[in-house]
């Protein structure tokens, strides 16, 4: 497996491996990879990639100034392994400062599926999620993508971004892998306590078989946590739909103590 901290040379390197013909996966993330991170690299492998491309990177951009890009967590050494023992062929860490050069100054906004949910209380954060896709995907070269369900929006926008500027690969989106609790694995499920922990599973619970927004929201409010969104949109268009009903997406965004979550189910 290789391991590139500079993007040129990650860049010459898939561009080598794709002249040679070999099929190249790209599966972009922050580290302190999981369960979740891992179905990914696994669906690139069944999708039938040569060279599976994984990036990891804490992108300060796509951070809010009172968000948590100091303390998210970080663990090059076990991500390496993790890669390793996954079947990657490569793996990509850069520093904020190869990333983003002196006076950076271009970014990609998507403006319609990032307006809501999310982007919506997180501004700037879609801003931040598509210039460093797009950064990466000009680095990689991928033939496909591979990003989780978990992010439903960030998905979506992903796959608009890749539809409007033309890119040439295809975007690959993977179910959500939970705990046995019912828990949607995340990088920032380090930051709960045991008692966090057990109020945050009212998130899949409160999902299981969502009747109304309403009643989803007071599950949550139940269980002790306190609700950021919760929102019934188009699968597709993530436009608000009054019923729940197939084709719709109930998306939920709730703080645990300090920790926000996030966790969805496509109906
Ligand atoms: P992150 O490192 O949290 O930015 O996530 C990197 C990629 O892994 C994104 O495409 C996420 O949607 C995906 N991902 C994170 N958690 C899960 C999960 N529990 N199941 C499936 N995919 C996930």
């Amino acid at each position: 497996m290789k391991t590139f901290r500079e993007p040129k040379k990650l860049q010459k390197w898939c561009r080598e491996r794709k002249a040679a013909g070999r099929k190249i996966a790209l599966v972009p993330t922050m580290g302190y990879l999981h369960e979740g991170h891992i179905s990914l690299i696994e669906a690139a492998k069944r999708k039938g990639a040569d060279e599976i491309v994984v990036s990891v990177f804490v992108n300060p951009v796509q951070f809010g100034p009172n968000e948590d890009y100091a303390k998210y967590p970080r663990d090059e050494k076990a991500d390496l392994a993790k890669c390793r023992a996954a079947g990657a062929t490569a793996v990509f860490f850069p520093t904020p400062e190869n990333m983003y050069l002196d006076r950076h100054s271009v970014y990609v906004v998507e403006e319609d599926l990032s307006k809501g949910l999310c982007g919506a209380r997180r501004p700037g954060h879609f801003r931040g999620v598509c210039t460093v896709v797009a950064k990466l995907f000009n680095l990689a070269h991928p033939d496909f993508a591979v990003f989780g369900q978990k992010d439903y929006q960030q998905a979506q926008v992903i796959k608009r971004m890749v539809r409007d500027l033309n890119f040439d690969l295809d975007i690959v989106v993977a179910p959500i892998v939970r705990e046995k609790s019912g828990l949607a694995k995340s990088s920032r499920n380090t930051y709960l306590s045991d008692a966090e922990r057990e109020m945050a599973l009212a998130i899949s619970r409160s999902l299981q078989d969502p009747k109304t927004v309403k009643s989803v929201a007071k599950q949550l409010e139940k269980a002790g946590l306190k609700v950021d969104y919760v929102e019934c949109v188009d699968a597709e268009t993530l436009e608000p739909r009054r019923k729940i009903e197939k084709g719709t997406c109930v998306l939920v965004a709730a703080y645990c103590g300090k920790t926000r979550l996030i966790d969805n189910k496509v109906i």
